[in-house]
């Protein structure tokens, strides 16, 4: 059954954050971001062919072979971030720009990178247009981070890596978090929290089982420094 109102949206994603509960190890999502997910409308993201899907609880098409995430995907991992008014937070896979404007609700400014010329264009149009000012969208590849900005309180990654990049882990102020999704394409990837604690170690947790497109990076390709061809 799809949902046809963005109340109805919202008590979807309270439902299923109850659902989820065990594998999540909250039951629900903090009132901030609930009321981001309230105060964003998702219609305004979501292409014209799929404006009455717009509330549904599920992925849809966004030009490119790439999508606007799950609902209830975008506010459990805005939950699990912890963020703060004060947090700065990177996230790698702008695509329409909807999970950047519902950080921004949450964080004080949001650093985002997407390697599609056409969706970073679109989205940073559509950002400014809906009045965002404490946003930043960027068109490259996100393996890397964003060096000049970090550390960063927070970091999502919104498409799948093969594997975790050191590049983002580095970049991960102490005590922050990131979440990301790791594995395959077309198989459930397992969503990833890395907690950094004040001494600089790291912490991964599995989440839950999630699908993504995949993290598109030079970075898959390239031969590992140690790599001897034949061995
Ligand atoms: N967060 C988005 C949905 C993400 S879909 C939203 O709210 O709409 C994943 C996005 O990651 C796609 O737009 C894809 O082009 C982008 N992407 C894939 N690999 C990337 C990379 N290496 N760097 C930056 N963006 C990447």
């Amino acid at each position: 059954m799809w949902n046809t109102s963005a109340d109805e949206m919202i008590e979807t994603i309270r439902s299923e954050a109850k659902y989820t509960a065990s594998y999540t190890g909250r039951d629900k999502f903090s009132d901030r971001v609930m009321q981001a997910m309230r105060d964003v409308d998702r219609k305004a993201f979501v292409p014209e062919a799929y404006q009455h899907m717009a509330y549904d609880n599920g992925p849809l098409s966004i030009g490119h072979g790439q999508t606007i995430s799950q609902p209830y995907i975008v506010a459990l991992m805005t939950d699990m971030l912890n963020l703060t008014p004060q947090s700065r937070v990177l996230e790698i896979g702008t695509g329409s720009g909807y999970q950047a404007a519902i950080l921004s609700r949450v964080a004080k400014y949001v650093y985002t990178i997407e390697r599609v010329p056409a969706l970073a264009q679109a989205a940073t149009k559509r950002l400014a247009q809906l009045g965002y000012h404490n946003i930043e969208v960027r068109c490259d590849d996100g393996y890397y981070g964003w060096q000049d900005k970090a550390p960063f309180d927070a970091i999502i990654v919104t498409a799948a890596a093969s594997h975790i990049p050191q590049s983002l882990t580095d970049q991960l102020q102490t005590g922050g978090r990131m979440i990301i999704p790791v594995g395959l394409q077309y198989l459930p990837q397992q969503l990833l929290l890395v907690s950094k604690d004040e001494t600089g170690n790291t912490r991964t947790e599995f989440i839950l089982d999630v699908a993504f497109v995949p993290l598109v990076t030079e970075a898959d390709n390239l031969v590992p420094p140690d790599h001897e061809p034949g061995t």
